[in-house]
């Protein structure tokens, strides 16, 4: 697809100004194809310049984090904290701790997140941070110097009202405890709602853990029951083995899949009996090991050393690892086996040729940004609970998440609809967030 006329020098200036960028050029481009009709329908974004405004970030943030590994070695990393857009409410998104974080990479979530969290209808703005830290093979010991280094520029930054962090890829619940324990004694406040994703004994909210995995396999059950038919006897692969793909494996079983494939960066397991998830969570949340041990309990799955998920036949994928993980031709073997329904619950793990050719075959496409948003929803729920000084039952949390997405679907629905695109996740996504936005931006003024 082509980006509308009018957006075209705004996209040549956003390569322009962020040059090496690519995959926020990516996100930028995919937002900008879709939204040529909604802008077309309100002139009066176009005065008020709010596309060019949308894509330029309030603050951009970069910091150096010192720390010292057990062996005494100083080691000193990059980090960053993106605050991206602050109209419909604090800048909201996760921090990613890994070796491949980039200024551009945080840009790209951070401009995902702000639309994501739009679709979600709840009042959180967009933001995104992290670091070039790896955390892998670390100690317990390191990841905390390392949060608490990290922590101690950030603080300054941060705020329940300003801007509020929580996980993404190598930041857990354990991260963020000792980044909560590091803010708070710095600050000298207990200021439960400046992050989230925390410990249930310390302010976190239920289901905060399950819900990206969760709220994405929703998602796919949701797009399948609008074509009249649902999750339940489908075959799944999913790819990843973290906590995104770990509970989007478990609430596709809940809903009745047979789920047989997911992965890591070391290799794809495939056990057609049907994945063991307790296993996964054995082996990833507590010994922290490749997925490769999987085979030496379950004899008979198979480990096929670094390769993918998308080579497995299957009804549904959900790419649940990274960007960029699904490829055009990939794409193409997973349609040719028959795949009518992908729910992204990593962010932009499909390539444009990826989503292209999704969207040609008529295979029902959940972009990330409305799949995987039940975590930051359930984020918001978080906050919300902390501001009141509440805390849920995992049932009532449950309950929100799943009405939270399943209004995050029928929004997609009807906006594709109503702009002429049934069906089209990708447009409905992009223009019902981008509308929300900059409906807010309009009524602020020009800030
Ligand atoms: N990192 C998650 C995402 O990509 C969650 C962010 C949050 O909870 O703030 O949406």
């Amino acid at each position: 697809m082509a980006v509308d006329e009018k957006l075209a020098s705004v996209y040549a200036d956003v390569l322009e100004r962020n040059p090496g960028e690519h995959e926020f050029h990516q996100a930028v481009r995919e937002v900008l194809e879709s939204i040529g009709p909604a802008v077309a329908k309100h002139p009066q974004y176009v005065d008020a310049k709010i596309v060019p405004r949308i894509c330029e970030p309030e603050r951009q943030i970069i910091f150096r984090v010192p720390w010292e590994d057990d062996d005494g070695n100083i080691h000193i990393n990059r980090a960053f904290r993106v605050e991206f857009n602050s109209a419909l409410g604090p800048f909201k998104g996760g921090l990613r701790f890994h070796p491949s974080v980039l200024l551009g990479t945080i840009k790209f979530l951070g401009f995902e997140q702000v639309f994501k969290n739009a679709l979600t209808g709840l009042p959180i703005g967009g933001g995104k941070g992290g670091s070039d830290f790896d955390p892998k093979g670390r100690s317990d010991r390191e990841i905390m110097r390392f949060c608490q280094s990290f922590m101690t520029e950030l603080h300054r930054h941060i705020g329940e009202y300003t801007d509020v962090p929580a996980g993404d890829t190598g930041v857990g619940t354990r991260e963020v405890g000792y980044l909560f324990g590091q803010y708070k004694r710095i600050t000298n406040r207990y200021e439960s709602g400046v992050l989230t994703g925390k410990g249930l004994i310390y302010g976190g909210a239920q289901i905060r853990t399950e819900a990206t995995g969760y709220g994405t396999a929703v998602f796919a059950n949701e797009m399948l029951l609008s074509r009249g038919s649902s999750l339940d006897g489908k075959t799944v692969t999913v790819s990843g083995s973290g906590n995104v793909a770990i509970y989007a494996m478990e609430k596709a079983r809940q809903l009745g899949a047979h789920v047989v494939a997911c992965s890591d960066s070391s290799g794809s397991i495939y056990d057609k009996d049907g994945i063991d998830i307790e296993l996964v969570k054995e082996l990833k949340e507590v010994w922290r090991a490749r997925i490769d041990q999987y085979v030496a309990t379950r004899t008979k799955a198979r480990f096929e050393p670094g390769a993918q998920v998308w080579g497995i036949p299957c009804d549904v994928a959900m790419p649940c690892a990274t960007q960029n993980e699904l490829t055009g031709k990939d794409a193409h073997r997973l349609i040719k086996n028959g795949c009518v329904a992908v729910a992204e619950g990593a962010n932009m793990p499909t390539t444009p040729e990826g989503v292209q050719a999704f969207l040609d075959a008529g295979v029902a496409f959940g972009p990330g940004k409305a799949a995987n948003a039940g975590g930051v929803a359930t984020s918001a729920l978080e906050m919300q609970q902390n501001a009141s000084r509440d805390s849920w039952s995992f049932r009532h949390s449950q309950q929100r998440l799943e009405e939270i997405m399943r209004g995050i679907h029928a929004r997609c629905l009807e906006t594709a609809d109503e702009y002429g695109m049934p069906g089209n996740y990708v447009a409905g996504a992009n223009i019902a967030a981008y509308t929300r936005v900059a409906d807010a931006m309009l009524a602020l003024g020009l800030i």
